[in-house]
This record gives structure tokens, sequence and C-alpha cells, in this order.
């Protein structure tokens, strides 16, 4: 950890030195105006009650939760905790999501990139000789990946974050979208340097309210909300997720939805005489590999269908990233995909 950090007095907010009931607060120099759901109050610090329901739906202790500004702060956080800016380093295994080098180029951070194999797996050994040559401060590991959906072995992901010195993050952004997922919140209990990052962006349908949840030991859990800015996460955000976390029927009955959809749209993308490559995904999105990446966007745009173009990541050449969307959204694309074959032999068909 940075020693300012260690050595930093935390800023204590008007809810952190009274957290009890009164009949009267001013305290917070807040206001009366905003009504009666509380939004008029800053919300509590620590997300507490949030934290209970998320021990209850995920399993995760209280104790070792805290709760970021969706997981994209908590990767800055961790960052700016334990890398010293200008002198230490973090690892990456590309293609991957982008937002762990940003933030590291963000706060001055070098990055080592240890490509994926070709068959899109770590690269392990590879991995294993670049953490002994150069003493990482965070290794970043995705699982399942962002864009490729692949779910890495934790044994291999435990291997790496016991040689590592430093702290490994475990991204399980896609994880509720994999089947027999095997998570590495299991790690941490004989691994204090291991941190697991999960959302509520993706399965539980909270992209906007900006909810992300770190698992790890105490300590680290300490550090973090030390160093948070006070109040993170929003009154409106924490009882979003809270609503979301208790309705775990309707999470069950998306996900579900997703599996089946991806794997119908899986086969339905390979029949296609443009689909070079499918790679079979454990998160809620299909990488496919086109012939004319570019041409094929472009088409579904003029379709009023966005899908990702990935083709520029390594690796991925011709790769196009298509988020499963609902039963009714696949149908359209479908209809649309099968509108780009005829296209491809007739000319335009798509208004
Ligand atoms: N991790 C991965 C792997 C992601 O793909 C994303 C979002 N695309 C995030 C984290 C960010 O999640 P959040 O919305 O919680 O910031």
């Amino acid at each position: 950890m940075n020693k300012h950090i260690r050595e930093m007095v935390p800023y204590s907010s008007a809810r952190d030195e009274f957290s009890g009931h009164a009949d009267i607060y001013l305290d917070a120099n807040e206001s009366w105006l905003g009504g009666n759901d509380g939004i008029n109050r800053y919300p509590d610090p620590l997300c507490r009650k949030l934290r209970k329901e998320i021990e209850k739906t995920l399993g995760i202790p209280y104790q070792m939760t805290a709760v970021g500004n969706g997981s994209d702060e908590i990767i800055d956080m961790l960052i700016r905790i334990f890398c010293e800016p200008g002198k230490d380093s973090v690892m990456i295994e590309r293609p991957t999501y982008g937002e762990y080098s940003v933030l590291a180029s963000l706060n001055n951070v070098a990055v080592i990139d240890v490509p994926l194999q070709e068959s899109l797996q770590l690269d392990k050994s590879g991995m294993l000789k670049a953490i002994a040559e150069r003493k990482l401060k965070i290794l970043f590991i995705c699982s399942p990946n962002n864009p490729t959906g692949i779910v890495y072995s934790l044994d291999d992901i435990a291997e790496l974050a016991d040689c590592n010195e430093g702290i490994t993050v475990v991204d399980e952004a896609y994880s509720d979208f994999s089947e027999d997922f095997r998570s590495a919140v299991s790690l941490i209990e004989s691994n204090k340097r291991v941190v697991v990052m999960r959302t509520l962006s993706k399965a539980w349908g909270l992209a906007g309210a900006r909810i992300g949840i770190m698992a790890a030991d105490p300590e680290i859990i300490a550090v973090f909300n030390k160093a948070k800015a006070p109040y993170n996460v929003s009154r409106l955000g924490q009882d979003a997720a809270i609503g979301a976390l208790v309705n775990i029927e309707a999470e069950k009955a998306v996900v579900d939805e997703i599996r089946r959809e991806r794997k119908r749209l899986g086969a339905f993308l390979l029949l296609l005489p443009y689909i070079r490559w499918v790679i079979p995904s454990e998160a809620n999105f299909i990488l496919a590999g086109v012939d004319d990446p570019g041409r094929f966007c472009s088409y579904l745009a003029s379709c009023g269908i966005v899908v990702r173009n990935r083709s520029s990541e390594p690796l991925l050449s011709g790769g196009v990233r298509i988020t499963i969307g609902s039963e009714e959204e696949n149908m359209k694309l479908e209809e649309a995909l099968v509108g780009y074959s005829k296209m491809q032999e007739e000319g335009p068909v798509c208004r």
C-alpha cells in the first residue's frame, strides 16, 4: 500500500460521526426540501443495509464487502491505493476490459501486457515469468473475460495470485451468466491479497445506478473505505440495488433467458456464410468473427441495431461483440443478419 494512504487521516463525515436515529438532523448542512423518500439526506457512507442484502443474496460475508460507484471506481481506487505513480506497474492480459489500462495511465502507473494465447486462454507461464521478473502491484484478471466471454481456470488464478506478491484483482462482472461458475471469493481466505469485483450493471439490470461490489479481506475493505469519497454511492443507487437484490427471482429469470438466447444466437450465427468463428461465451455477449466488421456494423446500424466492433484488438481480427438482448430484440437482430447475407448477394435490402 502507498505510504501516504497508510498515513493519511480519513475524512470524517457527519454520517460517520452519527449513524443512529434522531428526530432532527442539523449536522450535515442538508436541506429539508426534497421530500419524504430521504433524497434530501446524504446516503450511508458504508452502504450498510445494501451490504447486508449482498450477504443474504450473494453469500459474501458483510465484513468482506465494500461498494463502489460502479466497479470502475473500485479499479481506480485500488490503483490509487496500491500503486505509486511513475514507479509501480500493473499487469493485464489483452484483449480484456479497457478500463484497467486506461485507469492505470490516468494514475501514471505502467501497464505490463501479457497477451492471451491464440486459444484466448491465459498464458500462465508467460504471466508467471513476468510476475517473477517485474514486481507487480496489481494483477488484473477478468473472468469471464470481456470481450471473449471465456472463463479461466480457478486453479490457474489461485496459482498466479499465490506467486504474485502484490494484489490480484479478479473481475467477475459477468459471472452470473456462467454456468457452474467457481468464484475467486473462495480464494480470499487463504490469500488475503485477492480482491474480487462484481457489479450490478449486468445481470441485475442496474448499469445506470452505478453499483460495483468489492469482496476482499476486511483489512483491504477498511483501506478502501478510508480512501474513497465519503458519499460515493448515491442514496438512489443504494435503494435501487437493495430493491434488485431482494427481487432475485427476476434476476434468475433474466439470466435463464440470456443463457437460452446465447445458445440459440450462437448456433444461428454459425449458419451465416459471412461468419468466420463464434467463441463459446459464458457472458451476456457473443464475440463473432465476420469478413468485413466495419461494413457489418454499419449495416446493422442502418437497421437500427448497434453492436461493438472489437476487430482492432489483438487476436480478434474480424471480431464483433454482440450483447444478448431480449428474445424480441434477438429476432430483429436475426432478421437483419439474414438481410445482410442477402445484401451481399443482391445489393441493399434494409432501409
Ligand atoms: N468490468 C468489466 C469486465 C466490464 O465489462 C465492465 C463494464 N463494461 C465493468 C467492469 C464496469 O462495470 P461497472 O458498471 O460496475 O462500472
